[in-house]
């Protein structure tokens, strides 16, 4: 009797499976189709599932660095036409299908479309982004529960104070930072191009 009813699951689970094929199933000539009347969705799609570890860079004068690991840190453009997700355009990746396509003697080249789902190398992911401010964030208030306080040490200009973290309150003009302040901080002035010789971040117990 349970072998019965085992097996009337899995069958139901092979039909629920064949009605997502079909639903996801589509003519490339429709597509082409679409994309040249320009009858088409695009959207935005991403994730981050990074491992992202804060620490001191004992090597490199204590200065505060993290590093991230995993591969679940993704983002691009799905297509829709006609409620089908049709094809997918992930950065650093080829375009792929993601339907069942019946190519019916058609074949499509993308580069004959000026469709606009292409993410340059360098554009950053905003979900990464936010994990590596809510990561330092949190680090931050795990240096604080230890004893440590978050500062802003005053530079001449305003691009060129530094962040400390420390049991040790600073000799220098200083103010106490947040831990949301404290990254905001790191990644506004330290983690840019343009600022970061003149700024850093140290831990100094
Ligand atoms: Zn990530």
């Amino acid at each position: 009797m349970r072998n019965k009813q085992t097996k009337n699951v899995e069958l139901m689970d092979g039909q629920i499976e064949n009605w997502r094929k079909m639903e996801k199933k589509i003519k490339l000539s429709r597509v082409i189709e679409a994309i040249e009347s320009g009858d088409y969705i695009i959207d935005y799609t991403n994730s981050c599932g990074c491992n992202i570890d804060w620490g001191v860079n004992n090597q490199y004068n204590d200065e505060l660095g993290c590093e991230c690991s995993g591969d679940d840190c993704w983002q691009g453009h799905v297509m829709k036409i006609d409620d089908v997700e049709v094809a997918q355009n992930l950065q650093h990746e080829s375009i792929e299908w993601l339907a069942d396509i019946d190519c019916d003697g058609y074949d499509i080249n993308w580069n004959d479309y000026t469709i606009d789902w292409y993410l340059g190398d360098q554009a950053s992911n905003p979900a990464h982004d936010a994990a590596l401010l809510s990561s330092l964030g949190e680090y931050c208030q795990e240096m604080i529960n230890d004893g440590y306080q978050l500062y802003y040490i005053y530079g001449a200009f305003a691009n060129d104070g530094a962040l400390l973290i420390s049991k040790i309150v600073p000799e220098a003009d200083h103010v106490v930072m947040t831990p949301v302040e404290f990254a905001e901080e790191y990644y506004r002035y330290i983690d840019n191009p343009i600022t970061d010789n003149y700024q850093a971040c140290h831990v100094e117990d």
